[in-house]
Formats: structure tokens, C-alpha cells, sequence
């Protein structure tokens, strides 16, 4: 990334220098002291005596040119490692990062967050400690943990609260837990946020600074960013549109609203659709998979469409002409110029997301849709670990916390 003079904040002095250089350094191509100088305006003593700092501290690293000529500094990823940890309703992933966020080890394991905060916590620690020692990480290298949880997340607190599908984790003191037990920052948030984190640092959207993440699984989500940040709203519940409810709809949804969309488009309500087509007897391919002792999935569903199967196709028409009007009105309300699609049911590719574009751009105003791209997750699976991952790398090294290092080590 090319950094213009004018994108750098102005005013600093002392530590807060350090910390201004650190971020340059990290957002940037490897740069001579010459070129921070020009980037920031600072003197060559002062640019000197805070790359010595950063030096010290391990942060930052130097190379030299192929002619061994001319010395550049970049950010040394390898300084330390994070921990991010991506919940969902049946499963958690735990990843080992670098301060890159690129994972370095990895392990996933089936759970139930219905077992309760003290089991799944359980768990989950016994999960980071075995990678901990595996890849013999010291607690001083541990520089965060970061974790996405499906559920509403209060981010100043970093307390589940309310959250639906996880009865008895209402402010559950999840951050404190970690932190007291590995000595280092804890970040909680929402999982479809840090997906949306992810595609937006390090996948489909990088680049873009408006963009929605909608994640459709068994239940939908979206992240939304504008201007390059992302939007939490006033208590952390920004995006919460699997409970936008569609005009004429009466299914019953478990928030005690009606014709949520959720209870229309997501994975979980395409399976019940399917089940009572094949109870009632009215699709022989699903009745067959019910009679084998199966269970009918979305993904039956969807497989069931791609061979031309009439009634699992109106199935699919009818989630993507739901997610496709709800997404019309956030267009107009938000204008992004992308949507990631991300979520299991992003995986059903072509007809779902043909009928979602056609209803966008149908209902969307011209004007919002102009520059507007959807496309699907690049991350996938790995979409929450690598914007927890990224989240903790970006509040460790934010202006205020370098600052802190850098005065601790001057
Ligand atoms: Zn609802």
C-alpha cells in the first residue's frame, strides 16, 4: 500500500511519535528512515531515536536492499502471536496467528453452546493451552486473544447479552476469564462483525471502505463497515437483520415477531420447509432422504434444485427473493459499494445468488447500486478466526498501546 504525506496524523511528539512510525511501518511496503521522514514530517534525529525504540522492542525489523545498499524497515510479524477463537452453535475454531494475522496452527472441535458457558469455556481453554504448548508459545509472546461468539456482544464490556441460541451465557464474564488465565488483552465481539473484519482486511473486500458481510447460515447476520471501520451502533447490536420482518409474512419467529427473515431464508427454516414437503409426501427425493433415517438439510435442498427439482428450487427462489429484498433496503439506506455473501448457504452458489442480485437491483434506487458488486465470501470457514485475529492486532497496536510500549521502553 502507497501511503500519501497527508494520511498521516499530524502533531505528535515524544512516544506518540513512536507509536505514529509503528503504524506507518505496519500499514505499509518496507520504508527507509528517509522516506517516515518525509511521510511524517519529523526531524531525522527524532525518526532515528524512535526506529532504535521500535528496534528494541522487536517490532520492527531491518532488511536490506539486494545490493545490501540501502537498510529498510518493516514490521516484524513474528514478534508475537495471537489467539482467535470463532464459536459457533455446534462447533469452535481456535487458530494460532501471527501479527499478521496469517494462522499458524489450528484446531476445530464439535461443541454445544446450549451445554452452557462453564463446559464450552472449559473447552475452548483446554483447546488454547494444547496449541500454546504444541507451538511452545511463552506467555510474553501471547499478545491478545480475540473471539467470536453467535450472539450479541455488549464490545465495551465484552458480555454476551441476551444472545438467543445461548441460554445461560447472559453476561457471562468472558473476557475476564480469559484474560486472568493467559495474562494479555481479550476482545469479544459478535461472529458475523469479525467475519465482516476478516473479508474486509484480508479477503474479498479489502480496499472497499463501504461494505456489508451478510452471513446466511442456520441463522442470519450481517457486519456492516463504513468508512473503513466497523459499525458495532450504540450497544453492539448493529446488523442484526435476520429479524427484519417481510411485509405479508406470518411464520412465527422465536423472537415473538412475525415473518423475520430468518425464519424465511435461513438454513435452519429451508430445512423445516423440506421436512414438511417431505412429511406431506409432495417431493419423493426428500421423502426418500427422510425414510432413510436422514435428516433434511438445506444443502439436500439445494443439491436437490441443481438437478432441476421444481419445488426444492421454488425453496431456494424464495430464501434469495427474501434475503434480496431485506438487502434492498440497507442498500438504499447504507449504500455500499460491495456485499460479501458469506455462511453455509453462500456454498449453494448459482441460483441462489442470481435470484438475490435480481430482486437487488430490481428494488434497490439506481443511484445506490451504481458502483454496487456482491460477491462471495473469499475467507469462508476461516472468515471469524482471521478477524478475530485481526481485530486484537489492530486494538494492541493502536496509537494509545504503542504509545504505552514505546514510553515503557524509553
Ligand atoms: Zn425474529
Amino acid at each position: 500500500m502507497k501511503l500519501e504525506r497527508t494520511t498521516v496524523p499530524f502533531g505528535f511528539a515524544g512516544a506518540t511519535a513512536g507509536a505514529a512510525i509503528c503504524q506507518i511501518i505496519r500499514s505499509s511496503e518496507p520504508l527507509s528512515r528517509a522516506e517516515i521522514g518525509r511521510l511524517t514530517g519529523l526531524s531525522k534525529s527524532t525518526v532515528s531515536l524512535h526506529v532504535e525504540r521500535l528496534l528494541k522492542l522487536g517490532l520492527v525489523i531491518e532488511t536490506t536492499t539486494s545490493s545490501g545498499k540501502r537498510r529498510r524497515l518493516e514490521f516484524n510479524h513474528q514478534a508475537g502471536c495471537v489467539i482467535a477463537i470463532d464459536l459457533g452453535a455446534t462447533s469452535v475454531d481456535v487458530a494460532l496467528c501471527d501479527l499478521d494475522a496469517n494462522i499458524k496452527d489450528h484446531q476445530s472441535q464439535e461443541l454445544l453452546v446450549t451445554d452452557g458457558p462453564e463446559k464450552v469455556m472449559a473447552s475452548i481453554m483446554a483447546t488454547i493451552d494444547s496449541i500454546l504448548a504444541s507451538n511452545s508459545v511463552r506467555s510474553d509472546q501471547l499478545y491478545g486473544i480475540g473471539m467470536g461468539i453467535p450472539g450479541p456482544v455488549e464490545f465495551s464490556t465484552g458480555f454476551p447479552i441476551s444472545p438467543p441460541i445461548m441460554p445461560g451465557w447472559h453476561k457471562y464474564p468472558l473476557r475476564e476469564i480469559l484474560s486472568k488465565r493467559y495474562r494479555c488483552v481479550v476482545y469479544i465481539d459478535n461472529d458475523v462483525n469479525l467475519m465482516a473484519v476478516g473479508e474486509m482486511k484480508y479477503g474479498a473486500g479489502v480496499g472497499v471502505p463501504n461494505q456489508l458481510f451478510v452471513k446466511v447460515g442456520s441463522g442470519i447476520g450481517a457486519g456492516i463497515i463504513l468508512a473503513g471501520t466497523l459499525y458495532r451502533g450504540e450497544d453492539g447490536s448493529a446488523g442484526d437483520i435476520g429479524h427484519i420482518s417481510l411485509k405479508g409474512r406470518e411464520e412465527l419467529c422465536p423472537c415473538g415477531n412475525k415473518g423475520c427473515l430468518e425464519t424465511i431464508a435461513s438454513g435452519r427454516a429451508l430445512a423445516k420447509l423440506g421436512t414438511k414437503l417431505a412429511n406431506d409426501g409432495e417431493c419423493y427425493p426428500l421423502k426418500t432422504i427422510l425414510e432413510g433415517g436422514g435428516e433434511i438439510t438445506a444443502k439436500d435442498i439445494a443439491d436437490l434444485a441443481d438437478k432441476g427439482e421444481l419445488l426444492c428450487l421454488s425453496l431456494i427462489r424464495m430464501s434469495g427473493e427474501a434475503i434480496g429484498e431485506v438487502l434492498a433496503g440497507l442498500i438504499n439506506f447504507i449504500n455500499p459499494s460491495l456485499i460479501v455473501m458469506g455462511g453455509g448457504l453462500a456454498g449453494f452458489g448459482g441460483r441462489w445468488i442470481t435470484t438475490i442480485k435480481e430482486v437487488v437491483y430490481r428494488k434497490s434506487t439506481p443511484l445506490a447500486t451504481k458502483q454496487l458488486d456482491i460477491r462471495f465470501s473469499q475467507l469462508k470457514n476461516k472468515a471469524g478466526v482471521v478477524g478475530a485475529a485481526a481485530l486484537v492486532v489492530d486494538e494492541v497496536f493502536s496509537m494509545n498501546r504503542v504509545t504505552e510500549m514505546v514510553n515503557q521502553e524509553g
